[in-house]
């Protein structure tokens, strides 16, 4: 008798300690991992929805209608780009320009994407990096995130990401005449194996990211001037139908 009873207090310990666990796991992902707290920002009380999909922080002190407007005309230049964009139900952007939100966001204008329990991006942007050509470049991540299945996304490399998403961002220094200047017309170029994996491609100061997102813009520029948008959905129906992307690209 005595016995049951220590086994059901034992159980009755592990099942608490369990909950415990859980709710602990569950503090630390939304609070302190910035994915987490992205994804909890349509519940704070910290920002506010604005439109659909789109969030700013409650004290923004920035033209909201503005903010709508770019995000707005930064998903027209990307549907003409895709034909039509799949990511307006799967992602959530984010305009902040509080510091401290921002660090909680753990990013001032990049895309994190989720997987549980369904895919899901998340675009920080803060006022400093507000504009058309940003907006368009994470809104370009943004769709590739979700028309590739988990498999094909994590079999791309860096530079093709990135290299796709700066093809939406018309800013001069990602421009043809500024490759041609930089690379000494091709002279100087980087290896597309040394920028496959993020650690490669995010190396570096600033000019060695900002020359490594140059030259994926053009790599991919010459491909889809190549294949056009048609040839770019056959690559992600290839990809997603299991072929690797060096197979699916270069043949
Ligand atoms: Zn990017």
């Amino acid at each position: 008798m005595k016995m049951k009873l220590n086994k059901k207090k034992i159980l009755l310990c592990c099942i608490i300690a369990l909950i415990l666990l859980i709710l602990l796991s569950a503090v630390y992902y939304f609070q302190f991992t910035a994915l987490g707290y992205r994804a909890s920002v349509p519940y704070r009380s910290s920002f506010k929805k604005v439109t659909d999909n789109v969030y700013v922080n409650t004290n923004y002190s920035g033209n909201i209608e503005d903010a709508v407007r770019l995000t707005k005309d930064a998903l027209e230049r990307d549907r003409a780009f895709f034909g039509e964009m799949e990511c307006t139900n799967t992602t959530v952007i984010i305009i902040c320009d509080d510091d401290k939100l921002l660090s909680k966001l753990g990013g001032d204008h990049d895309t994190t994407t989720s997987f549980f329990p369904s895919k899901k991006n998340y675009i920080s942007v803060s006022d400093e990096y507000l504009n058309i050509d940003i907006l368009a470049h994470e809104l370009t991540h943004a769709e590739l995130h979700t028309r590739l299945t988990k498999k094909a996304l994590k079999g791309i490399p860096t530079w093709f990401d990135e290299g796709l998403a700066a093809q939406n961002d018309y800013r001069e220094q990602y421009s043809a005449e500024a490759w041609n200047e930089q690379t000494e017309n091709g002279k100087k170029a980087i290896a597309l194996t040394d920028m496959d994996t993020p650690s490669e491609f995010y190396a570096g100061t600033k000019e060695d990211k900002r020359f490594r997102y140059l030259h994926a813009k053009h790599e991919v520029s010459e491909w889809i001037d190549l294949h056009q948008q048609k040839g770019l959905l056959e690559l992600l129906d290839k990809l997603n139908s299991g072929e690797t992307f060096d197979s699916a690209y270069f043949s």
